[in-house]
């Protein structure tokens, strides 16, 4: 596996703060993976996100980003068109008064040329499933469409990285269900490699990797059945497990034999069908 996003050593303090919002910190993520970023208010997530598009530079360390360093003024375009950002507002997001010309905005900047831009558009809008309302004005979309169209509009930039600040925080279940199963279709199908900031333990459940922040560090990293078997380490920093960990920890300890790592409503099933069965 090749990375994609290499983080080193880096410190990251704001304008007039007396802290730094993040310290020291060193990552990477591999091309196609699917990253999730855990972490209470406050711990450096949106801070780290905008580092990862060179929103931000760091006052310390290097981002690297397909190959580009953000301190590298010449190539800030080209970060930000490899690493498109999806935020948690979808209302912040839209700029035009009908879906097509909201996603034909980002390409404008690019100078496509117009027939490209056309196919780009045609594709992006297929890509998210919402081919149907490329005329309707946004405004009339759910919270969810919404979204669709805003990675609609990235997709078009032809990214390999989608990075998405709890992008599903402010929609309702569905809306949420929508985007995230949009989101890993395109990570799947496409190899589009993702940074999925999350608040919702489900969500995180699904990554090929999580990573925790804990004031402006990096405080635990691994697959999300690793993460949530340290369940007091996360409710030390003010998280919790998904619902079937912390039901298979209940049950647990009232006697029944589950094992560890269940994650998920499906495997949580099958675990307490093989007990019924064995107990027949
Ligand atoms: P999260 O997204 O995990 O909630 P943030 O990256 O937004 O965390 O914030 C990390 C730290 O940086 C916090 O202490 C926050 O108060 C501070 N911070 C965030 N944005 C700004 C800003 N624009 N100016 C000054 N401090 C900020
Ligand atoms: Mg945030």
């Amino acid at each position: 596996m090749k990375e994609i996003i290499t983080v080193k050593d880096v410190t990251f303090t704001y304008e007039e703060a007396t802290e730094p919002a993040l310290r020291g910190v060193s990552l990477a993520v591999q091309e196609g993976e699917f990253l999730a970023v855990l972490g209470h208010n406050g711990s450096g997530k949106s801070t780290l996100a905008k580092l990862l598009n060179a929103l931000y530079i760091p006052t310390e360390g290097h981002v690297t980003v397909c190959g580009f360093d953000t301190q590298d003024d010449d190539h800030l375009w080209d970060v930000r068109q490899q690493a498109g950002m999806i935020f948690q507002n979808p209302d912040n997001q839209i700029v035009a008064t009908v879906v097509r010309e909201d996603v034909a905005f980002g390409l404008e900047n690019l100078a496509v040329p117009h027939a490209e831009m056309v196919q780009r558009i045609d594709e992006a809008l297929a890509a998210v499933r919402m081919t149907d309302f490329a005329a309707a004005p946004p405004h009339m979309l759910s919270g969810g469409q919404k979204q669709r169209v805003a990675i609609a509009g990235i997709l078009a930039m032809q990214p390999r990285v989608i990075i998405a600040d709890e992008a599903t925080a402010m929609l309702d279940p569905s809306g949420r269900r929508e985007v995230l199963s949009t989101i890993r279709r395109l990570n799947r199908e496409k190899g589009i490699t993702v940074v999925w900031i999350t608040h919702y333990m489900e969500e995180a459940a699904q990554a090929d990797r999580v990573i925790v922040m804990n004031h402006g560090q990096v405080a635990l990293t691994g697959a999300p059945r690793e993460i949530f078997e340290q369940t007091a380490q996360l409710r030390e920093m003010h998280l919790d497990v998904p619902h079937m960990t912390d039901l298979a920890q209940d049950l647990r300890a009232e006697g029944m034999p589950l094992p560890a790592g269940i994650l998920t409503v499906d495997e949580m099933t099958e675990e307490v069908c093989k007990l019924l069965c064995q107990s027949r």
